[in-house]
């Protein structure tokens, strides 16, 4: 039995409810409220973050398995920080064989524990679309796995928000049963996602995101804490004023839940996924004051309007820049692609294979080959020598650049086109300029696998001909 899976099956508005495992909460406690939870009406799971805003807590399988003695089902939340695929595919055949279905497969937060003993290595050998694919993988081999990915429509610059939709096309034709949406209080930015994917036909679930937010959530969050977590400052008013009554502002921030989840009822949302408390008791009455709301549903959505002034809106026109060219590289390296075509099985590709393959056999040469290509490639596109080369289905954009290493489209951290983790663009906005630019961008949906990491420091030039490398296609 598994009650997420059922209710989003039958078309049933439902509640995930949040359960932050991180090390300042105690296991007891967590526990406790889990069982609470389980009595709730409409909670169909509780979700167990692990890594939430980069540090780590509590093991979520062993707070998951807990919690499902205590009549709560779990969402296991698996992140790609600190493990490799082989760890990942450690951890997923752990939780089939705890009869466990339910994970939430997600890139996660970069590590900003301290240098220390127990400093989790900031390397992600994999991205999110890599870790559906590869938990869809062990679905066809019998492990009835169900797996929510997450999405921000919370993203104000063209680039950050189309590619946050491209790659949730990804997920979903990864494997993703479910979508769970980013925080934010932007009832236009729900909208716009449902009907994206609504114009796509896409059926997939959508979980709204509902955080119950205090004062210090919002002071956080205003200053972009955790990443990807974002509040205006006009919200961040109005949770000070409400905080400065009697009860700490707990009546105004559980009646904008309620009206949260009022908006996504009435926007076909498939439920909502609720953070920000652990009170079983609050959880219940957000979902009774919901009920009550659900016809004002309408004029709720037009006062949930907090964004970034000239934000961008993909079906209403605003926020957009003027777009750049491709630039020079890409263009003449496609030019140049066309001209000599290697992708294909011609001439020039059987000569190259030969040669590169005579070179292979010398290991010195081929030193000396990866030398001149990190020459070339290392000032024209910061190449880090992974030896999969995929700067042709990134837009000449190299995915090591990315601190995350992602090879398939920007995580949920940028912010208004900058990076999570360095003060600098999201590597992911030249990707999606350049490739609207040359009217690719339905090669941006494309899927690229993780790269064989055995191939760090020889050359892709020899990979990609002996056909070694990991790429698109292969
Ligand atoms: S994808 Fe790999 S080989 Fe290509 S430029 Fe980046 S690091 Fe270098």
């Amino acid at each position: 039995m598994n009650p997420l899976r059922e209710a989003l099956a039958a078309g049933r508005f439902c509640y995930v409810v949040e359960l932050v495992a991180s090390r300042l909460a105690r296991e007891a406690r967590i526990l406790d409220v889990a069982a609470r939870l389980a009595s709730c009406p409409g909670v169909v799971a509780g979700s167990v973050t692990s890594y939430a805003g980069g540090a780590p807590g509590h093991d979520p399988m062993r707070v998951g398995t807990a919690a499902r003695a205590r009549g709560l089902t779990p969402n296991i939340h698996l992140t790609c920080v600190g493990q490799d695929r082989h760890g990942l595919r450690k951890t997923l055949e752990d939780l089939h064989a705890l009869g466990i279905e339910n994970v939430f497969a997600m890139t996660g937060d970069y590590p900003t524990a301290p240098v220390g003993e127990n400093r989790p290595p900031a390397e992600y050998d994999l991205d999110s679309v890599q870790l559906v694919a590869l938990i869809a993988l062990l679905r066809r081999a019998g492990m009835p796995f169900h797996i929510a990915v997450a999405v921000s429509p919370f993203k104000y610059t063209e680039s950050d928000c189309v590619y946050q939709y491209l790659k949730l096309e990804k997920k979903i034709a990864a494997g993703a049963d479910l979508a769970i949406t980013q925080l934010g209080y932007d009832a236009r930015k729900f909208r716009e996602l449902q009907r994206y994917l609504d114009e796509r036909g896409v059926r997939t679930p959508v979980l709204g995101n509902v955080y119950v937010l205090n004062q210090r959530g919002a002071e956080k969050m205003a200053k972009g804490e955790p990443p990807g977590c974002w509040v205006a400052p006009e919200l961040l008013e109005a949770v000070r004023r409400e905080s400065a009554v009697k009860d700490g502002g707990q009546a105004a921030r559980l009646e904008r839940a309620a009206r949260m989840v009022a908006i996504l009822r009435g926007l076909g949302y498939a439920g909502a996924y609720v953070g920000g408390t652990h009170d079983a008791g609050q959880i219940a009455w957000i979902i009774q004051r919901a009920e009550a709301l659900a016809p004002r549903w309408e004029e709720f959505a037009a006062e949930l309007t907090y964004a970034p002034r000239g934000g961008f809106y993909l079906y209403e026109g605003g926020g957009r820049r003027p777009r750049p060219g491709r630039g020079f590289a890409p263009v003449a390296l496609n030019l140049l692609g066309r001209l000599f075509p290697v992708q294909r099985e011609t001439w020039l590709r059987r000569l190259l294979r030969g040669l590169f393959g005579w070179v292979d056999r010398h290991p010195l040469l081929a030193k000396g080959l990866e030398r001149v290509e990190m020459g070339i490639k290392g000032p024209a596109f910061g190449c880090h020598a992974c030896g999969n080369c995929v700067l042709g289905h990134m837009e000449y954009v190299c995915p090591q650049t990315c601190p995350k290493q992602m090879r398939n489209g920007p995580c949920g951290g940028a912010h208004l086109g900058r990076c999570e983790v360095v003060d600098k663009p999201c590597i992911w906005g030249p990707v999606y300029e350049r490739a609207t630019a040359a009217d690719r961008l339905a090669d941006l949906r494309v899927y690229i696998p993780p790269p064989d990491r055995h191939l760090q420091g020889t050359s892709s030039w020899i990979n990609y001909f002996l056909e070694r490398d990991s790429r698109p296609g292969r």
